[in-house]
């Protein structure tokens, strides 16, 4: 191929019919607040263990909806259940739970 001096950037689309939606379900039919989550980011700004680590339970939130289990399952081993986010929530997102339930549905599906 001929170079013309720049590249093509590696194509970043998410393909939600493709991905893994195993654990969002398992998590959904037991905490059905979690469809409530607007991304705002309110959570992640309170998060105590978000100033030490990467932890953000938006990008848990969002992770989780685009089947990205593996990112998941790493970023919630900072958590602290400590509920700070689940106070904050602006659409009373039960995140404490959610995230009880996404360790159960890891456990379950073996991811
Ligand atoms: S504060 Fe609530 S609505 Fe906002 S990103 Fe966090 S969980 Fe979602
Ligand atoms: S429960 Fe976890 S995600 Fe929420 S504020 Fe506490 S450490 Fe952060």
């Amino acid at each position: 191929m001929k170079n013309f001096g720049y590249t093509r950037h590696t194509d970043r689309q998410i393909d939600f019919d493709a991905t893994d939606k195993r654990l969002y379900q398992f998590v959904f039919d037991l905490e059905p607040s979690i469809n409530l989550c607007i991304f705002c980011g309110t959570c992640a700004a309170t998060c105590s263990a978000g100033h030490f680590t990467t932890l953000s339970f938006r990008r848990i939130s969002l992770l989780l909806r685009r089947g990205m289990n593996d990112i998941v399952k790493k970023e919630i081993e900072n958590c602290m259940l400590c509920g700070k986010c689940q106070l904050v929530c602006p659409k009373g997102v039960n995140t404490r739970n959610v995230i009880l339930q996404i360790v159960k549905g890891i456990e379950k599906y073996e991811l």
